[in-house]
């Protein structure tokens, strides 16, 4: 009888692969916060486009041409910038950078799931301290395991709210390692805090181009932070991880598509208030949100998506016990038509 071998490093063990819904029978999928409007248009004629040389060699090192591009549209220099494979990537890369086996990544509870994840991935201990009652950060309690690392997440996926200045201001000047601020969403909020990453010295400020510009498929993603923080999250994310094809697409977005970008996060804010009323007609108040999705606490909420997905094929993320919160629904933000479907088979699905 052949023995077992147990190939695993240990600390993966209990770390379980992402599974995602089957695609099959779903007609709209408004559980991912990606853009529901679409992809824009001068990306997808650059990818279309793409010369054969391009596919064929290796992308440019450590993505300079889309460096150069980010840092003249944020208005920062270009060591200040860093690009990598969606800022999932980024921001696992960020923990390996700066945290060592055994030490402390604070998080909110609840937050962007992947966090406890890449944290124990990279051998950090990941310690969730719950949002208080008016859904701001407790800072106290954030800063209270001394944390190598803090990760803030403005808006706050899944919650949509956002990290009140006096929290943020605190915490920056407080947290004894680097500071990781997570603003996926920030396009939806108005609100960013970019623009002091560069001088800050510990404060690194993740962003993707998978939600207000509609290019999650491509898997593009970018860092800002101090030129000595980018390096070392340059160390760790090597020099190819950004796919020619995703580099090019990125550039032609920020040279064509920026008015369309800016006319769906107008949009998704629009119909984001419209569906927050509707929501509250149907009695389900949600979560108030900065960012292109609410959440809606609701006893029994992943038996509702599963009716919903049932009868209508929609596709709306569900959340059991989310901590402070209870089970709850997130809902993407998107075209009006849509939302009202989404509407209507939530309400079929409760009755
Ligand atoms: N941060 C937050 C808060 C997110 O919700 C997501 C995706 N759901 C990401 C980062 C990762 O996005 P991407 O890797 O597509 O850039």
């Amino acid at each position: 009888m052949s023995r077992s071998l147990d190939v695993a490093r240990a600390l993966f063990r209990d770390i379980p692969l992402y599974v995602p819904d089957t695609r099959k029978g779903i007609r709209l999928d408004v559980s991912d916060n990606t853009n529901l409007f679409g992809s824009p248009p001068a990306a997808g004629a650059a990818v279309r486009g793409a010369p054969s040389e391009l596919l064929a060699r290796y992308p440019i090192p450590y993505g300079v041409d889309l460096k150069t591009a980010l840092a003249r549209h944020l208005g920062v220099a270009p060591e200040c910038v860093t690009t990598g494979c969606g800022s999932d990537d980024l921001l696992d890369c960020a923990i390996r950078a700066f945290g060592e086996p055994g030490d402390v990544l604070a998080h909110a509870l609840p937050t962007f799931s992947m966090i406890p994840i890449f944290a124990q991935l990279n051998g950090l201990q990941p310690r969730g301290v719950r949002l208080q009652p008016d859904w701001d950060v407790n800072m106290e309690g954030l800063l209270a395991s001394e944390p190598k690392l803090l990760y803030l997440c403005s808006p706050n996926n899944p919650t949509g709210t956002l990290v009140s200045r006096p929290a943020l201001e605190r915490l920056l000047a407080q947290a004894p390692g680097v500071v990781l601020l997570d603003e996926a969403y920030a396009e939806f909020s108005g609100i960013s805090d970019l623009a002091r990453a560069p001088t800050h010295g510990r404060l690194l400020v993740t962003r993707t181009f998978s939600k207000a510009f509609g290019l999650a498929g491509l898997r593009i993603g970018y860092a800002v932070g101090s030129p000595q923080l980018i390096r070392e999250v340059e160390k760790s994310r090597g020099p190819y991880t950004l796919s020619a094809l995703a580099e090019r697409a990125a550039l032609a977005a920020l040279a064509g598509d920026l008015p369309w970008v800016e006319a769906q996060v107008q949009e998704a804010r629009h119909a984001r208030e419209r569906l927050a009323a509707a929501l509250k007609d149907q009695g389900l108040p949600p979560v108030p949100s900065a960012a292109n999705f609410v959440l809606v606490p609701l006893p029994g909420a992943p038996e509702v998506a599963r009716r919903m997905r049932e009868e209508a094929g929609i596709v709306v993320r569900a959340f059991a016990e989310l901590p402070g919160v209870g089970d709850a629904l997130r809902i993407g933000v998107g075209p009006w038509p849509l939302m009202e479907e989404v509407l209507a088979s939530l309400k079929r699905a409760r009755s």
